[in-house]
């Protein structure tokens, strides 16, 4: 039968990565060029059908800001589900994102399903952090890899997607 899950998922990585963008565009199919800083976490929520279950994101955005860092506990803790998101032009963002992945490895839900998202793949002209570089360090690490576009929106409802799909049914 057709299961209802009620998913908590905290979005992870470096300010400017394009967190808030990626959330804008699920939640609202939006996209704007010069998208305010997070202060501290914002909070949205989005269903999405699956094909055995119907999956409601409770979404937590945070800053990202190193000032923030003692608040992410709050919301990783408890999370099902974790984005991390680096921006492709951008290696500190993916060095950040491995950061990240280390923390929730050591703090996190240890059944917790965690994607790194590789974004802004639209400017692949401006292209710092090679796809199979990433590839290779979310599959040693048990994440999945995508590229995603919150501009183009490819891969946007894609990665949630995958999340709603690999989330344990109870
Ligand atoms: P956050 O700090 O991680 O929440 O990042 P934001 O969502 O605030 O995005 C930072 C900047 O990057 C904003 O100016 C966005 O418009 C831009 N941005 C976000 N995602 C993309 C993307 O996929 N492509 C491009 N070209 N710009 C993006
Ligand atoms: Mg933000």
């Amino acid at each position: 039968g057709n299961k209802n899950i009620n998913a908590k998922l905290v979005l992870l990585g470096d300010v400017g990565a394009g967190k808030s963008s990626l959330v804008l565009r699920f939640v609202k199919g939006q996209f704007v060029e010069f998208q305010e800083s997070t202060i501290g976490a914002a909070f949205f929520s989005q269903t999405l059908a699956v094909n055995d279950a119907t999956v409601k994101f409770e979404i937590w955005d945070t800053a990202g800001q190193e000032r923030y860092h003692s608040l992410a506990p709050m919301y990783y803790r408890g999370a099902a589900a974790a984005i991390i998101v680096f921006d492709i032009t951008n290696q500190a963002s993916f060095e950040r994102a491995k950061k990240w992945v280390q923390e929730l490895q050591s703090q996190g839900n240890p059944n917790m399903v965690m994607a790194l998202a590789g974004n802004k793949a639209d400017l692949l002209e401006a292209r710092k952090v090679a796809a199979e570089e990433a590839q290779t360090y979310a599959q040693e690490n048990g994440l999945f890899f995508m590229e995603t576009s919150a501009k183009t929106a490819t891969n946007v409802n894609d990665i949630f997607y995958e999340i709603a799909k690999r989330l344990p049914r109870v």
